[in-house]
């Protein structure tokens, strides 16, 4: 019983005098090791906007917010620091591997909850009959260049190659007009293009 206690105050005594185990933070800045899973952030340039990280994110803490306003689209997505529990499930899922990556940045306290965010904002691809959304320009960018040429076989793809290189400007259609065949030069969703396949097939 007396060799533990003799050697309890043995390392006291070391204690005393050897460099304490805990930091002094925040009176000192602390520097994270390099793998530390801190807050998430998007990486604009990276991130397509195709929202594959608000599915597998185990808390809940992305948002994926569609505006759509006279034909035009944006898409905001946003990562809420309060309910993230600093998983990293959104960057190892991230359709590019790149699009979200998590900082060594730790702090969450704040005064406003509004405020512990992080977002990225990306433009919509509508579908120009009846207005749903088909995905983000940038989504649909990242599909094309995967594809290589082989893009050119899908009507929207090529339209929006197209519009890339300068060859077409954006088609605007009038709304009142129904489906015929002229729209399989239109970007149209997968039920729009359905419909003209059949207008095609069998008439009106
Ligand atoms: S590219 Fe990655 S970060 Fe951007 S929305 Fe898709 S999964 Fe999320
Ligand atoms: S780190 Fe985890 S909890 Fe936080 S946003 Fe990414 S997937 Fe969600």
């Amino acid at each position: 019983m007396r060799t533990p206690k003799v050697r309890e105050l043995g390392e006291a005594l070391r204690s005393l005098f050897s460099r304490p185990y805990t930091v002094r933070y925040p009176y000192e800045p602390v520097v994270p090791p390099e793998a530390f899973r801190g807050k998430p952030k998007f990486v604009e340039e990276e991130c397509i906007g195709c929202g594959a990280c608000a599915q597998v994110c185990p808390a809940r803490a992305i948002d994926v917010v569609n505006v759509v306003e006279g034909g035009v689209g944006r898409r905001t997505l946003t990562i809420h620091h309060d309910h993230c529990i600093f998983c990293g499930q959104c960057h190892r899922f991230c359709t590019t591997e790149k699009g979200v990556i998590l900082t060594n940045e730790f702090e969450t306290g704040t005064y406003d909850r509004r405020q512990a965010i992080a977002t990225v904002e990306k433009e919509l691809v509508i579908c120009q009959e009846c207005g749903e959304v088909i995905a983000t320009v940038d989504q649909l960018r990242w599909v094309a260049q995967k594809l290589g040429p082989k893009a050119f076989g899908n009507m929207g793809l090529t339209l929006l190659l197209s519009e890339d290189l300068g060859l077409v400007s954006p088609a605007v259609r009038d709304p009142r007009r129904a489906l015929d065949r002229g729209d399989n030069v239109s970007i149209l969703c997968p039920r729009c293009r359905r419909e003209v396949i059949l207008y095609e097939q069998w008439g009106p």
